[in-house]
């Protein structure tokens, strides 16, 4: 079921790449594998996939433990500033920055452990309540401010759309948010740079595509449905 899952999903990213003309190597499928065993990513891996996203950083680190060591893992999820420790030196890039706070913790970990941190900022397009992520206002100056930091790098924005019956009510959310980026990659800040969009889920990644994503995040259309009754094996 996994191979034909991911051969769909892979299928269709080509084909929103073809129709927007763009490449498919400029597109990056994570496969998001939160409340899934580690045999079902083992899986995934040996279907030639090295790009996992997990969105609490206990689970991360188990699975990093466990699974060969050239996976990149991605922390997509929020971020608590007292868990950056176990984060750091194991997580590939870090989508959900979405304050000074955070970023001050961050920068004082990797310090400590002289590394450099790939972050992205993470944006609420469309102003949702429940949703982490700062607004598209805030961008600018969090990036100036997190910009002076020595040992974290910004990449570029994250989003997490709303979740809509049909996906082309996002395409205003995705086309804003790379128009977000183009602004600030304009400034040109030292230590900035803006080449990396992670937006789309299973529900939306093909418009997401369609409207310049280079990362997309897709969970349920490679392992299935959540169940997160059983998620403490
Ligand atoms: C769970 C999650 C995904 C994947 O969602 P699906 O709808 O299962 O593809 C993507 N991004 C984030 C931040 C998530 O938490």
């Amino acid at each position: 079921m996994l191979e034909k899952n991911l051969k769909s999903i892979q299928d269709k990213v080509k084909d929103a790449c073809k129709r927007s003309g763009r490449h498919p190597e400029d597109v990056t499928l994570i496969a998001v594998s939160k409340t899934k065993p580690v045999s079902m990513l083992q899986e995934i891996y040996d279907l030639g996939i090295r790009q996992f996203g997990e969105n609490k950083v206990q689970e991360l680190t188990d699975k990093y433990e466990k699974l060969p060591k050239d996976i990149s893992w991605h922390m997509i999820g929020h971020l608590q500033r007292n868990k950056v420790k176990y984060l750091i030196g194991k997580t590939t890039l870090i989508h959900s920055v979405d304050s000074l706070r955070l970023a001050e913790a961050i920068e004082a970990e990797a310090a400590k452990k002289n590394c450099l941190v790939d972050v992205l900022i993470e944006v609420n397009v469309a102003g949702e309540e429940s949703k982490f992520g700062i607004s598209p206002e805030e961008v600018l100056p969090l990036v100036e401010q997190i910009a002076r930091f020595r040992h974290i790098k910004i990449k570029g924005l994250m989003t997490i759309a709303p979740f809509v019956e049909n996906p082309e009510e996002n395409r205003i959310h995705f086309a804003n948010l790379r128009k977000l980026s183009v602004d600030i990659a304009a400034k040109n800040i030292d230590n900035v740079s803006m080449r990396i969009l992670s937006m789309g889920m299973t529900n939306d990644y093909e418009v997401a595509i369609e409207e310049g994503a280079t990362m997309v995040r897709v969970g349920t259309g490679i392992f299935g449905e959540r169940n997160y009754n059983i998620t403490n094996e």
